[in-house]
């Protein structure tokens, strides 16, 4: 056993008690051999020395590194530390020991920039932490300056930002569904959820049809994509699938959800100026004046106004209860700008109520010449009373008559309106129920009446008028079964020829859809939807009659046909198709051209017209009907025996304006209300 060291120069240590416990003294070492022993400065603890070895380490490091990389390190300036060493205590350390700490900015010692909040007090933990980048730093500093206002702004463009990618991300997500997008079977689709899982399949199945040899499953057909598609859209929209099939015959599929779409908002509120009693621009100050924001419905309309907001019923001021004006869809103002009627004539509304056109006729009649306004629904007839009254129509005979027999009671009028009853399918907007419960039938019935209407309004014309002989047929339906089909059989079962409508907008009529093939000049007629248009589902068809003779035709037998059931007819238009198609390719483009040059108000010459249209379409007649012979009555000797026949044709067709001399059309007048009422 050796003895023990003894480091304490020499000082002595009490002594055991007894000779048996003496021991001998401690060794002591001289000073010269204990160089270097820092127990003499002051004793570490262990935690101090690992620091210190720590420390060791990384200045070795340091000067390693500096040695490789020479340049000192720049950065910006309010970045940069002071160099003196009283600069370095800006922030106080806790620790003594940070004295040791190299001085000036090194990667080292950056931690010092740190909010001192975030320094653990832990001496351990806080060697630990990792060091930010200088970005990092920088960073941390310039919220600490930014506003409240604009530390939100920042955090709510990060959020925007990360918004962005997800919904890039979801966007890729989808085209890569879509590439995948295969038809669900029976079960499938019967456990559909939720209208959102319907709207997707719509989307994919239309992305399908889009591009249908590339991202078609080839096990399914495209009449199998689009019984689906209709079933969807049905579902989506809540549309029977009669209708969902008319409309998709209709219109391309992108088109078809625009105006499904639009077809669930309503439009927006217009209402008409009513010149008879004040000005676009004096109603519209005393409106805004009320708190009515609004503004003119477009550069087509010297009368239309729309309305945005209001802080008043529209429908409940005093200008309106003053007449001033009048609530009406924007569409309702076409059918009477095509009409154009003048002063002094003699004008006719077959179905008025409640007389939203009809006034707006009178209006630009200026209350002169006479206006009947005809309606066969006696309800209805009270609304035209009522609104005549408030707007102050007084040039009007208001009747309540079936429109079919208004020519056998009055005829000889220079302008007709035929705004025909129909199925509504452009309104949808405005009458839901038009989703469910229109069918086949109700079309059949709809231009069957349609067919019949036009037909009487036209003899209603009296081509000879110094300053009209024109119809306007308007509908608030887009199917083309009411509209040019029905102009088209009037084409061929009376003189008249399609005119400009004179409106500036709106899209071309048909010309063919499905298996009809329609007359070209049914290009003039116009179209507007409220996908496009922003208004009402609409169609407009200007019509001039240039004589007043009736073609003869087995009217009777085509009047049964039409009749007959939707399913018969079809296959009759089918099989009539390549008859229509001969009668087209013979009236050759240039031929209607031409009449559509000669048939333009107001400058043409009525009379010169109609005299070489009269004899082209007798000849087009005679073709037809295999040289039957048709002569206009100009053409006519006028003999004794044939005025007393024409006579008594005209007794037996009712009264003709051309019999009536002006003066007396007052009188008449109140004799027509007398009629009106002994009929109600
Ligand atoms: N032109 C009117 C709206 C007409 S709506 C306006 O702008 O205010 C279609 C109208 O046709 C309905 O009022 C309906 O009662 C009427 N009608 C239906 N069948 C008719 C017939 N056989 N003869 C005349 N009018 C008819």
């Amino acid at each position: 056993m050796g003895r023990k060291a003894k480091f304490n120069d020499g000082v002595l240590v009490k002594r055991g008690p007894g000779k048996k416990t003496k021991k001998q003294k401690d060794p002591i070492f001289p000073k010269a051999l204990r160089e270097g022993d820092e127990s003499d400065d002051k004793k570490l603890s262990h935690r101090q020395k690992q620091r210190v070895r720590k420390r060791l380490q990384k200045k070795t490091r340091l000067v390693k590194t500096e040695e490789e990389a020479p340049e000192p390190v720049t950065e910006s300036t309010w970045l940069t530390p002071s160099k003196s060493h009283d600069d370095t205590k800006i922030i106080p350390s806790s620790d003594d020991e940070e004295s040791d700490e190299p001085q000036g900015f090194t990667d080292d010692n950056k931690q010092w920039l740190k909010p001192r909040k975030k320094q653990d007090s832990d001496d351990e933990e806080s060697d630990n932490l990792k060091v930010g980048t200088l970005d990092d730093i920088s960073d941390e500093s310039s919220d600490d300056d930014l506003l409240p206002i604009e530390q939100q702004n920042k955090q709510l463009k990060q959020q925007q930002e990360e918004d962005d990618q997800l919904a890039e991300e979801e966007l890729q997500m989808n085209i890569a569904d879509q590439e995948k997008f295969k038809l669900p079977t029976k079960k499938e689709r019967e456990q559909t959820a939720s209208l959102q899982e319907v709207q997707q399949r719509i989307r994919d199945v239309v992305g399908v049809l889009s591009d249908f040899g590339k991202l078609r499953d080839k096990k399914h057909s495209r009449s199998d994509y689009l019984e689906m598609l209709k079933s969807d859209l049905c579902t989506y929209y809540s549309y029977n699938e009669f209708l969902m099939e008319r409309f998709m015959q209709l219109f391309h599929l992108t088109e078809l959800l625009e105006f499904l779409e639009a077809s669930e908002v309503q439009r927006p509120l217009t209402i008409r100026t009513n010149s008879l009693k004040t000005r676009r621009r004096d109603l519209a100050q005393a409106l805004i004046n009320r708190g009515v924001n609004l503004d003119p419905v477009g550069k087509w309309s010297k009368v239309g106004l729309v309305v945005y907001s209001s802080q008043v019923p529209v429908g409940a001021t005093p200008e309106y209860l003053a007449g001033h004006y009048i609530i009406q869809g924007a569409s309702s103002l076409l059918p009477v700008m095509a009409l154009a009627p003048q002063e002094n004539e003699r004008v006719l509304d077959m179905a008025a109520a409640p007389g939203g056109k009809a006034s707006h006729i009178a209006a630009l009649m200026k209350n002169t010449g006479v206006l009947f306004a005809n309606d066969v629904n006696n309800d209805r007839i009270k609304a035209i009373v009522g609104n005549f009254h408030r707007l102050g129509v007084v040039n009007s005979v208001i009747t309540c008559m079936d429109g079919r027999k208004f020519p056998a009671m009055l005829k000889g009028f220079d302008r007709v309106l035929l705004d025909a009853p129909c199925t509504g399918t452009g309104v949808i907007a405005k009458d839901q129920s038009v989703k469910t419960s229109k069918d086949e039938y109700d079309i059949q019935r709809c231009y069957n009446l349609q067919r019949e209407l036009l037909l009487a309004a036209i003899d209603c014309l009296n081509a000879k008028s110094e300053s009209g002989g024109y119809l306007v047929y308007s509908t608030c339906s887009v199917l083309p079964e009411e509209n040019e089909w029905v102009i088209d059989y009037a084409l061929k079962k009376r003189n008249v020829k399609l005119v400009d409508t004179g409106l500036e907008f709106g899209n071309e009529g048909f010309t063919s859809y499905r298996q009809f093939r329609f007359h070209p000049s049914l290009k003039l007629t116009k179209r507007f939807y409220p996908h496009t248009h922003n208004m009402d589902g609409f169609f407009v068809a200007k019509l001039k009659k240039f004589s007043n003779l009736i073609p003869k035709s087995n009217d009777d037998e085509d009047e049964k046909e039409s009749k007959k059931e939707v399913n018969i007819e079809t296959e009759e238009v089918v099989s009539k198709k390549p008859k229509i198609k001969e009668k087209c390719s013979k009236e050759s483009k240039k031929e209607v051209e031409e009449e559509k040059e000669k048939i333009k108000e107001p400058k043409m010459n009525d009379e010169s017209v109609e005299d070489k249209i009269t004899s082209k379409n007798q000849k087009s007649r005679k073709r037809k009907s295999g040289g039957e012979k048709v002569v206009d009555e100009k053409l006519k000797p006028s003999t004794s025996q044939q005025k007393q026949e024409a006579t008594k044709k005209k007794a037996e067709n009712g009264m003709n304006w051309e019999d009536i001399p002006k003066e007396a059309s007052l009188k008449l007048n109140k004799k027509m209300k007398m009629i009106a009422k002994k009929k109600q």
